[in-house]
C-alpha cells in the first residue's frame, strides 16, 4: 500500500491525540482519506514517512515563505539556542525584532508578542475593549482570528470545512457580542453600526481574506471601514497573520494604503516558529500592563529561538527584490491553472493576491464567505489526491490558500501546472460534481 508507514503512524497517532492531529484540519476530513505524516522538508519539498517527495503549497499554512530548513534562518535559530532556550526575562533580540516590524508598518508604534495568532487576535479585542470601553466586535463571515471564544464565530478556515458557524462550548453570553457582516460589503457593516451605532469597539478584519480561500478586498472596502470607524471612534483591527510580510514587507496596509488602528501578526513572523504580535498605535498599547491596566502576559512570549528566526526572516525579505519575485511565481501559477481550466473546460476561477491564491471549482467569481461555500468540494477532494499522486502536497480543504515561497523555483512551478494538466484529463471522464458546497 502506498501510504503504509503514514498509515500505521496515523492508526498509531488516533489512539493517544484526538483525530490523530494536534489542528484539524491537518486530518484531510473535507478531502478524504489520512494524512501522511512528514518527516522533513528542504526548500520546496517535503518527504512524508513513505520517503515521497512533494512540492509543498501548504508551506506550513504561510509561514514559509523562504521554503523549509534555510540556511540562514537555521544559523540564527542554531546561535540562539546555543545561548539558552528561554530565560522569561528580555532580551535585546527582542527589541530588535520589535524595531523592525515598526519601521516596516508604520500604523505599528509599539507592539506585544505572543505565541500564536489566536493569543494576538484574542489579545486586540481584549485591548479595544478595554480602551474604548465598548463590547461589541465586528467580524466578517468567512474570516478566521483564531479559535478565542468571542473569534469563534461565522469563521472560516477549519471551521468552514466542518461546516460548524461556531462551536459547542462557546459561551451565547460570549458570542452574543459578536457580529458578523458580509466581506467586501459595506453595506452590512453601515446596517450594523446603524443598529448599534456607539456599543462597537472594534472590527477586526483580514485585510485580504486567505481563510475563506482568498479573496481580495474589492476596491474601496478597506477605505470604507477605515472611514465608518472614524465616525464611530470603534477601532479597526488589520489581522495579518496570514498577510503581514506576505503580500508586501508592510502587509495588506501598506499594499491598500490604509492604516488601522490595531495590527495582528504571526506566522511569517517567527519564520516557522510558534510567534506572533499584536501592536497599533502608542495610546492604545500603553493601556496594556505593565503600563496600563489591561492584563496579558505569556511565559513563552518573546522567546528568544523563535525571534532569532523570525528575524532572519524579515532580515531576508527585505533584501531586494523580494516581492516582484513573489509576484511574478504567483503569476506563473494563476495563468497555468487559469490555462488549464480554459482547456479541459472545468469551471472554476483562481484568486490571488501575490503568492497566497486559491482555486475555487464550479464557481465563476469568489468575492465573499457565500460565494466561496457554493464551490465544488467533490471535484476539490479529487484535484486534492489527483495532485497528491503527481507529487504535490496541497491544503487539505478548499477554502485554504496555497502558498508559494522564493524557494519555488520556475520550473517546479511548472511542474505542479503539469500535474494539474495531467489531473484534468482524468477529470472528462468524470460526471460533473451532483453536490457543491
Ligand atoms: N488570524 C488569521 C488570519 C489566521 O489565518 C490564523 C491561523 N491560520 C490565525 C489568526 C490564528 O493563528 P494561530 O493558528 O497561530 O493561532
Amino acid at each position: 500500500m502506498a501510504n503504509s508507514e503514514s498509515l500505521r503512524l496515523y492508526r498509531r497517532a488516533v489512539k493517544k491525540i484526538p483525530g490523530g492531529v494536534n489542528s484539524p484540519v491537518r486530518a484531510w476530513r473535507s478531502v478524504g482519506g489520512t494524512p501522511v505524516f512528514i518527516t522533513r522538508g528542504k526548500g520546496a519539498y517535503v518527504f512524508d514517512a513513505d520517503k515521497k517527495k512533494y512540492i509543498d503549497l501548504v508551506g506550513s499554512w504561510g509561514p514559509l515563505i523562504l521554503g523549509h530548513a534555510h540556511h540562514r534562518v537555521l544559523h540564527g535559530v542554531g546561535a540562539s539556542a546555543a545561548k539558552g532556550t528561554t530565560f522569561g526575562a528580555p532580551t535585546e533580540s527582542e527589541i530588535k525584532l520589535a524595531e523592525s516590524v515598526c519601521n516596516l508598518m508604520p500604523s505599528i508604534e509599539k507592539l506585544r508578542l505572543v505565541s500564536s495568532g489566536t493569543e494576538a487576535a484574542m489579545s486586540a479585542i481584549r485591548l479595544a475593549r478595554a480602551y474604548t470601553g465598548r463590547s461589541k466586535i465586528i467580524k466578517f463571515d468567512g474570516c478566521y482570528h483564531g479559535h478565542s471564544d468571542s473569534l469563534l464565530v461565522r469563521a472560516g478556515s477549519g471551521v468552514a470545512t466542518l461546516g460548524l458557524p461556531d462551536s459547542p462550548g462557546v459561551p451565547l453570553s460570549v458570542a452574543r457580542d459578536t457580529l458578523t457582516a458580509k466581506f467586501n460589503d459595506i453595506h452590512s457593516v453601515e446596517r450594523l453600526f446603524r443598529r448599534y451605532r456607539k456599543k462597537i469597539a472594534a472590527i477586526i478584519v483580514e485585510p485580504i481574506c486567505g481563510n475563506m480561500g482568498v479573496i481580495p478586498p474589492v476596491q474601496g472596502f478597506l477605505d470604507a471601514l477605515r472611514q465608518i470607524t472614524q465616525q464611530y471612534k470603534t477601532l479597526l483591527i488589520f489581522d495579518e497573520v496570514i498577510t503581514g510580510f506576505r503580500v508586501a514587507l508592510g502587509g495588506a496596509q501598506a499594499l491598500y494604503r490604509v492604516q488601522p488602528d490595531m495590527t495582528c501578526l504571526g506566522k511569517i513572523l517567527g519564520g516557522g516558529f510558534p510567534l506572533a504580535a499584536f501592536g497599533g498605535a502608542r495610546h492604545i498599547m500603553d493601556r496594556l500592563a505593565p503600563d496600563g491596566p489591561v492584563y496579558q502576559a505569556g511565559t513563552l512570549s518573546g522567546n528568544p529561538v523563535a525571534v532569532a528566526a523570525g528575524y532572519a526572516t524579515l532580515k531576508l525579505l527585505e533584501r531586494g527584490d523580494t516581492y516582484d519575485l513573489l509576484e511574478s511565481k504567483g503569476r506563473i501559477m494563476e495563468i497555468g491553472f487559469s490555462k488549464v481550466l480554459r482547456k479541459y473546460r472545468i469551471q472554476g476561477t483562481v484568486n490571488r493576491v501575490g503568492s497566497m491564491l486559491t482555486l475555487f471549482f464550479g464557481v465563476s467569481a469568489v468575492a465573499d464567505a457565500a460565494a466561496a461555500r457554493k464551490c465544488d468540494q467533490a471535484r476539490f477532494a479529487r484535484f486534492f489526491h489527483g495532485m497528491r499522486q503527481r507529487g504535490v502536497y496541497l491544503p487539505a480543504a478548499p477554502f485554504e490558500a496555497m502558498f508559494i515561497s522564493l524557494a519555488h523555483s520556475t520550473a517546479q512551478l511548472r511542474q505542479i501546472i503539469a500535474a494539474f494538466d495531467a489531473w484534468a484529463a482524468t477529470e472528462r471522464s468524470v460526471e460533473p460534481a451532483s453536490k457543491s458546497c
